[in-house]
């Protein structure tokens, strides 16, 4: 049922064809999303691969996926391989939001349009950005903490800068966080990034921070789950592990290990199944000129961009059956394992 060089039309409009077998498919070409991934060391990117691949042929279409490891040089040319394969559509994770604003100019060029997932594109034209709500993110993470930990010193372990959502995710944090420090019930004595997420850098930032203060923190936020096993790990080294309250987020099986055993307070599970098909409905949609029904807007630098937040859902030791578990985004058996 594919025929080149037709023009795009509605599904209900398009002529449909008998194949073989009798079943009729409709007359147009197949749309092809190339999808651009910034890494898949997480946990959750694996994930967001094979979930966003499903769902996309799952609506009748087919995407190409490359991830770059972490290098804005290498997403950008991947990005242009992309664009030369004949995409309709290009999907990003950018590794550097500033960085990728040269891909949405170039995919734009060539007539295609640019869907930021996850994480925004800072100052350029996209199309449509599709996530989490970020800042939420991190008020989730401060409200849990600070329900543990109501007055004392505090330690911020970011993510990376050059991704738009570890901003995001501090502003939240900070949100909780600024009035406690304005009573002057808390202190933050150490707050970091850490480059490219990953927790070596957070076990140095972390260890840093200790020994800055001589181990007396009272609690520490972690902006997701690989900088908080970083941090356990500082933590553990010194014999306080369990004794601080680490946040975190991803709901990496990990990290629900760590919950249960008592060395993690909470994460937060973003269930990446339905972020994967709300983006492969609105991709396709856009790459057909459909209207995407997005009722937020989230100012880039440069424009306000069309979004669609989903809710982010807080898990500690108490809930932790109910919701990762329930989901089957882990097996109980996993997350029990050593406990
Ligand atoms: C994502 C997080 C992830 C982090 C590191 C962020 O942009 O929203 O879920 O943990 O990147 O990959």
């Amino acid at each position: 049922g594919e025929v080149a060089g037709t023009q795009q039309m509605t599904p209900s409009k398009q002529p449909a064809i008998e194949d073989s077998d009798g079943s009729t498919t409709p007359f147009k070409n197949k749309i092809k999303i190339g999808f651009s991934m910034d890494t898949l060391k997480e946990e959750r990117w694996q994930k967001d691969k094979d979930l966003f691949k499903k769902a996309v042929e799952s609506l009748g279409a087919e995407v190409e996926i490359m991830a770059a490891n972490g290098d804005d040089a290498v997403q950008i040319m991947q990005a242009e391989t992309l664009i030369s394969h004949g995409i309709d559509l290009l999907v990003v994770v950018p590794h550097n939001a500033e960085a990728v604003a040269s891909i949405v100019k170039k995919a734009h060029s060539a007539g295609i349009k640019v869907l930021a997932y996850d994480r925004l594109v800072k100052n350029a034209d996209v199309d449509l950005y599709v996530s989490f709500d970020n800042e939420q993110v991190g008020e989730m993470q401060a409200k849990a903490i600070t329900r543990l930990v109501p007055k004392g010193k505090y330690v911020y372990i970011g993510g990376a800068d050059t991704d738009n959502n570890a901003h995001l995710f501090k502003k939240g944090v900070f949100n909780v966080l600024q009035p406690l420090i304005d009573k002057g019930d808390i202190t933050v004595v150490y707050d970091q990034w850490t480059k490219d997420w990953t927790p070596a850098n957070a076990l140095a930032n972390m260890q840093a921070a200790l020994k800055a203060n001589n181990n007396q923190i009272d609690a520490v936020i972690a902006a997701n789950d690989a900088t908080a096993g970083g941090v356990i790990q500082a933590l553990t080294a010194q014999g306080i592990a369990g004794e601080i309250p680490v946040s975190g987020q991803d709901a990496e099986l990990a990290a629900a290990q760590r919950i249960v055993e008592g060395t993690q307070t909470m994460t937060v599970y973003k269930p990446i199944k339905l972020l994967t098909e709300k983006v492969a409905e609105l991709a396709v949609k856009l790459a057909r000129g459909e209207e995407t029904g997005a009722d937020r807007k989230v100012n880039n630098g440069k424009i306000e961009v069309p979004s669609v937040l989903l809710p982010p859902i807080t898990v500690d030791k108490l809930n932790i059956d109910d919701t990762i578990i329930a989901d089957g985004f882990h097996s109980r058996e996993d997350v029990y394992k050593n406990v």
